[in-house]
């Protein structure tokens, strides 16, 4: 693509914007990666930044979930949210979250005057820990805000150091009792809209910079727990043995080809041997088994060849199997209006059209789309590489998706109203 190919797109200068994130990823990052992990101080020192980023601009506040608003000041009226989370991953890149949470106040601060004029008020959110890196729950934010979290859930997760997240999220000021059920700002809004990196090669290897996205996948995950007989290495023959691992081992390669198959994703990416000597023959095996789909007939299906692989290997191999469902979301689908809106804000500033793509990864705009029109745009991820120090886009990548958001959140103003 030529400067001449790209039409004008829309009047925004994205170089604030970039210059925050750098700012963002020195104070609060190095070599070794982002280190912004949720329920930290040097998460809470990126919050900090943001607020002074947001500067005299918005109120700051926090709802009772923990996650930070940016508020503009003056009469509330029905909101067009722009979101995404400044928590990262241990040793993750410097731009998932960060990139939508910092685009997300530079845009609101120059829409405000449209956003008034059409009797709508422009917030940003950061929502709280969309990783769940620390204690495993993604998305603890978003859908607390939803209210599609229960709190329950949370009462017996702890990180690996023993601590309990119910005492972590109290020390921030997170009341467990007060969750559970949606927070009211949940009605005022009329759209929510997040930039967020691709984190996959799909845009790079197509040589787009910057795309609007069609919805999140579904995904389910299993625990597959395969039970054998222990049994010492050398004196018992090959032949008749009931071997935990190959049975999980041979679970895993057969579900390799059923997601091929299916045109949908399994990873088996983790696995825990018992008792885990190099001298026994395993007597148990959990295999972690995460699939993904787009269509929910389609991931039913894939879920449900899975476990009859599994009970295949297991009887062939004299073991017996057992699963234990961890979690699981359906496929999100965006508002098809503010999808076409996002095809079109950036056709403006690349001068190419495309369809938008699905995501395989799952955002904040999972929930949010359960319960309010949403649109996402990615910006292209360098090699693909996310949650890793390595995470980059190009310059040029960063700058046309700054301006798509500007000219998506401009559109959505002017159709909300
Ligand atoms: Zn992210």
């Amino acid at each position: 693509v030529t400067d001449v190919d790209r039409g004008p797109g829309p009047d925004f200068d994205p170089a604030p914007a970039i210059t925050n994130l750098r700012l963002l990823a020195e104070r609060t990052g190095g070599p070794d990666g982002a280190a912004r992990l949720a329920w930290t101080p040097v998460w809470e020192e990126a919050r900090g930044l943001a607020v002074e980023i947001a500067g005299e601009d918005f109120a700051a506040e926090r709802d009772r979930a923990g996650n930070l608003w940016f508020l503009p000041h003056g009469p509330r009226r029905p909101l067009v949210v722009l979101g995404s989370h400044l928590d990262s991953v241990p040793n993750g890149g410097w731009l998932d979250g960060a990139l939508g949470v910092i685009a997300g106040i530079e845009v609101a601060r120059r829409l405000q005057p449209a956003a008034d004029a059409a009797g709508l008020t422009l917030a940003v959110v950061d929502w709280a820990d969309e990783e769940g890196a620390r204690f495993g729950r993604s998305l603890y934010g978003s859908a607390s805000f939803v209210g599609s979290l229960d709190p329950a859930q949370l009462e017996k997760l702890e990180d690996t150091d023993g601590e309990r997240a119910v005492d972590v999220l109290a020390a921030s000021g997170v009341d467990l009792g007060s969750l559970g059920r949606p927070e009211s700002r949940l009605a005022e809004i009329a759209a929510y809209l997040e930039l967020h990196i691709e984190q996959g090669p799909v845009l790079e290897r197509a040589g787009i910079d910057t795309c609007a996205v069609s919805g999140t996948v579904g995904i389910e995950r299993e625990r597959l727990d395969f039970v054998g007989q222990p049994a010492h290495a050398g004196p018992t023959p090959m032949e008749g043995r009931r071997d935990a691992f190959l049975a999980a081992a041979e679970t895993a390669v057969a579900l390799e080809e059923m997601a091929v198959e299916a045109g949908g994703r399994v990873t088996t990416g983790r696995l825990e041997l018992e008792p885990g000597v190099p001298t026994v023959v395993p007597g148990r095996a959990s295999l972690y088994v995460d699939l993904r789909h787009g269509d929910a007939d389609e991931l039913r299906r894939m879920r449900e060849r899975a476990l009859s692989i599994a009970a295949g290997t297991a009887a062939r191999r004299g073991c017996e199997v057992s699963r234990e469902h961890v979690w699981g979301i359906e496929p999100r689908a965006f508002d098809p209006r503010l999808v076409a809106l996002a095809q079109r804000a950036c056709q403006e500033v690349t001068g190419e059209r495309h369809d938008a793509i699905e995501s395989g990864a799952l955002h904040d705009a999972a929930e949010m789309a359960a319960k309010v029109p949403t649109a996402m745009i990615f910006c292209a991820s360098l090699r693909g590489l996310s949650h890793a120090p390595e995470e980059d886009s190009t310059e040029q990548a960063l700058e046309l998706s700054l301006r798509a958001f500007y000219g998506l959140a401009a559109k959505t103003l002017d159709a909300v109203s």
